[in-house]
């Protein structure tokens, strides 16, 4: 079977709305990004951008032929325009959006009416969600993002009984991860059609302040020891049709699971991720620096390689690695505390094609395709 369209752009941009948000994820890429002292402050005081510049970028999007784009932030739920932004989206442009969301925020009233955020969204066209459910304890979820497990849940039931699927993303880290088999086999039973595994990452705003030492390489717990609970999940959702993907994540750590991984290189060639070169939206200038699938390969791999905010680290021993090509190698400042011991080299030919191993794994492919099919028919 080879559902893989390879050589094509990823067809999905980044509607980035502003980085404002209310919640407290404590492995936050954005956490001390403004080097204050206090963790969130950035994301406190942040703004969201303005709806004009915001449906400019939609325009944009259309423009370069993205047929998908993916809400972020900040919390884009929060955003003040986020209802009318969606349906300019949807029914004007004929876009369709999933929006990455931790689901708290989908209860409120934004209007005169008995109609939840969530109805409205959902009356505007919004195609697809991607909820980020980090754990199944309440205690822990709510010490890992200061937020209310339940309300996640109940806008997951609700949507389950109106038939809508959607993604779920878990970022990986020390305090949890034993618990991933135990979150996988209760999204089996849920409407969830694809699941993202983030590796956590030591880079952007960790950078800022010397937490990093003390909090993050906590948070982020041991690839090893971590890699054996992902693998189980992994397991538990493939088994039950639920297409993964693993992010981030040195290809050596999940041997015999290279087909899941997607890094900085593939992403863009993923129809499931998004395309790199819309980020300067948060600025609310459009920008698509990857246009072909050669600029993924003579511009942003370099990139990814090169630019200190990637912060990418390769051993000596990587130089031999079959797959040093395509790998995303390991946060630098893991490997300052803990060496390259976990780390050991593929035999054989040099791999060239960022998405090699993906060819093997139609599963996130088609699984994105059926939920436009099933809703464009709804
Ligand atoms: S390049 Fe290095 S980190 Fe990546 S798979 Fe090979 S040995 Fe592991």
């Amino acid at each position: 079977m080879k559902l893989h369209p390879a050589g094509k752009l990823s067809p999905m941009g980044v509607l980035d709305v502003g980085r404002k948000c209310p919640h407290s994820c404590i492995f936050c890429f954005y956490s001390f990004y403004d080097g204050s002292e206090k963790q969130f402050n950035y994301l406190r005081k942040a703004k969201f951008l303005p709806k004009e510049q915001l449906e400019n970028l939609l325009r944009y999007f259309v423009k370069w032929g993205l047929t998908h784009f993916e809400y972020t932030g900040g919390e884009p739920s929060l955003h003040p325009d986020i209802v009318e932004i969606t349906r300019y989206a949807h029914f004007e442009l004929g876009l369709k959006g999933r929006m990455i969301t931790l689901g708290q925020l989908l209860d409120r009233k934004v209007r005169k009416s008995d109609a939840s955020l969530l109805d409205d969204l959902l009356s505007a066209g919004l195609n697809d969600f991607l909820f980020s459910f980090h754990t199944l304890d309440d205690t822990l979820y709510n010490k890992i993002t200061g937020g209310n497990l339940l309300k996640l849940k109940t806008v997951m039931d609700i949507l389950d009984e109106k038939g809508f699927s959607y993604c779920t993303n878990t970022v990986v880290n020390g305090l949890t991860y034993k618990k991933l088999p135990e979150l996988a086999s209760y999204l089996i039973k849920k409407n969830t059609r694809y699941h993202n595994f983030l590796m956590m990452r030591l880079d952007w705003g960790w950078e800022n302040n010397n937490m990093r030492e003390s909090m993050a390489l906590g948070y982020k717990g041991n690839y090893t020891e971590v890699a054996k609970y992902v693998k189980e999940a992994t397991d538990i959702l493939d088994e039950n049709g639920i297409a993964v993907n693993i992010r981030y994540a040195p290809y050596c750590i999940f041997r015999g699971y290279e087909k899941y991984i997607v890094g900085y290189k593939g992403r863009q060639l993923d129809p499931y991720e998004w395309r790199n070169g819309t980020l300067k939206a948060s600025e609310g200038i459009p920008s698509l620096t990857c246009e072909t699938e050669e600029d993924n390969y003579t511009k942003r791999i370099p990139l990814f390689e090169s630019d200190p905010v990637y912060n990418l680290a390769f051993s000596e021993k990587c130089k031999e690695c079959a797959l040093r090509i395509i790998c995303d190698g390991v946060d630098n400042n893991y490997i300052q505390a803990n060496g390259w011991s976990e780390f050991t080299t593929y035999e054989g030919k040099k791999i060239k094609d960022v998405v090699y191993f993906r060819y093997d794994y139609p599963a996130p492919f088609w699984m994105k395709e059926s939920q436009y099919e099933s809703m464009s028919k709804g």
